[in-house]
C-alpha cells in the first residue's frame, strides 16, 4: 500500500491513472447489484444456487463518493453493471448522481426492465446502452436464462433505438446452445442500427464452463464471411471488441476474443465490485477494499493507485483459462 498519497506524482504528472506497462486507465466498470431476474446458463446456471444478496454492498452515495474519487484521477467513462443494474430500487437516484460527474455514463442490462427506465436513461444522456440477447428464438431465449421475456427485451432494444440510443447487442456464443444463431444476428444489423458483440464464453465459479463450449473468434469469423460480405472497421483505441459490418447492413457487429485472442495490450478498464473493491482486471485475483477505507474515513486514493501498479500484463496473469474458475462469479465482479 502506498504510504503518501504524494507518491501518487507519476501518476497525476500523466494526468491519469498509469499502470507499470503504460496502460492509461480511464474506464471504470461497477457492479452495482449482484442480484439477478435472470438464470443465464453462462453466468449463474440455475444448477448453482443464485447468489444471495451482498451482504456487504454499497449504498448510492457510496458508489457516488467512490466514483468521485476515481474521476478525480482521470476517470472518463463509467459503466453500471451487475448482476441486473436496474433491480437496484434507487437506479434513478444513482444514476442521478453519477450524473452529476464529469463522466459519460453507460449500462450493461438484460433489458427486460428498460422501458420503466426510459426516462431516466434519457435525463442521464447515456453513453451507450449494453443489451443482452443470446437467442432470437422465444424457446432458446427461455432455455437460457430461464425466463419468458424474450419479446419484452427484443420491445425495448427497439424502444431504446427509437429514442436515438446507441445500442449495442451482447450475445455470449455458446458451442452447444446458440452458434446456429450467429446468421440471424448479423441480419438484425441490416435494417436496425444495432451494433451486435458476439462475446466468447469465459469461465467463472459456477459456471459450467469448458473450452470445447467456446466459439471462438475465427470460427465466428468463417461462418459470417461464407455467406456475407464483410469489411474490417477501425476500433478506437482501447476496443475489446473487433469490430466489422457486413456491408450494405446499418448496424455493425464485433467480436470479444478473450479467450481465444486476448486484448489486454490496451486496456483501460478498472473495475468495482459489488461490494466495494477494486479489481485491476476481470481475472485479477487480488482486490483493493474501497468500501471498508471509505467507511472508515480514510483517503481511497493511494489505495486505487497501488492496487493499479499490482496490474499484470495480461488476462491477471493467469495462462490457464480454466484457472479462471476459481474466479469470483461474474455477477459479483460486473460483466
Ligand atoms: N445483467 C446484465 C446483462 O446481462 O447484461 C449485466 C451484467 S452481465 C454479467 C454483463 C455481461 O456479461 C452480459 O453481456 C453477459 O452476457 C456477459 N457475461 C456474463 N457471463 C459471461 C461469461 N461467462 N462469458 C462471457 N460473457 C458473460
Ligand atoms: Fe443476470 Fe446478466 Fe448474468 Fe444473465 S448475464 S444471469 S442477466 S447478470
Amino acid at each position: 500500500m502506498m504510504k503518501n498519497p504524494d507518491e501518487s506524482s507519476f501518476f497525476s504528472e500523466h494526468g491519469c491513472l498509469t499502470d507499470s506497462f503504460g496502460r492509461i486507465h480511464d474506464y471504470l466498470r461497477i457492479s452495482v447489484t449482484q442480484s439477478c431476474n435472470f438464470r443465464c446458463a453462462y453466468c449463474i446456471p440455475n444448477t448453482n444456487p443464485c447468489p444471495p444478496p451482498a451482504g456487504n454492498s454499497m449504498s448510492a452515495a457510496e458508489i457516488y463518493e467512490i466514483s468521485k474519487t476515481f474521476c478525480a484521477l482521470g476517470i472518463k467513462k463509467i459503466r453500471l453493471t451487475g448482476g441486473e443494474p436496474l433491480l437496484r430500487k434507487d437506479f434513478p437516484e444513482l444514476l442521478d448522481k453519477l450524473g452529476a460527474l464529469p463522466v459519460q455514463l453507460a449500462v450493461t442490462t438484460n433489458g427486460v426492465l428498460m422501458d420503466r427506465f426510459i426516462d431516466c436513461f434519457l435525463k442521464a444522456n447515456l453513453l451507450s446502452v449494453n443489451v443482452s440477447l443470446d437467442s432470437l428464438k422465444p424457446e432458446r431465449f427461455f432455455e437460457i436464462t430461464g425466463e419468458n421475456f424474450f419479446n419484452k427485451v427484443l420491445s425495448n432494444i427497439h424502444l431504446l433505438l427509437h429514442h436515438g440510443f446507441h445500442v449495442k447487442v451482447n450475445t455470449v456464443l455458446m458451442s452447444n446452445m446458440n452458434k446456429d444463431e450467429i446468421s440471424d444476428f448479423i441480419d438484425l444489423t441490416l435494417d436496425y442500427p444495432v451494433h451486435v458483440r458476439f462475446i466468447e464464453y469465459m469461465p467463472f465459479a459456477g459456471n459450467n464452463w469448458d473450452y470445447w463450449k467456446v466459439v471462438g473468434l475465427n470460427e465466428i469469423l468463417e461462418s459470417i464471411k461464407r455467406k456475407y460480405k464483410v469489411v474490417k472497421l477501425d476500433e478506437p483505441k482501447n476496443s475489446t471488441a473487433k469490430k466489422f459490418q457486413v456491408k450494405g447492413h446499418k448496424g455493425t457487429f464485433a467480436v470479444i476474443s478473450t479467450v481465444t485472442k486476448p486484448f489486454c495490450s490496451d486496456c483501460n478498464r478498472l473495475r468495482l465490485t459489488v461490494d466495494g473493491k477494486m479489481r485491476n482486471c476481470l481475472f485479477a485475483t487480488m482486490e483493493t477494499d474501497l468500501l471498508n477505507a471509505l467507511r472508515q474515513g480514510k483517503d481511497i486514493r493511494p489505495l486505487i493507485i497501488a492496487g493499479l501498479r499490482d496490474k499484470k500484463k495480461e488476462r491477471g496473469g493467469h495462462t490457464e483459462m480454466s484457472a479462471l474458475l476459481n474466479n469470483r462469479k461474474m455477477v459479483e465482479i460486473g460483466g
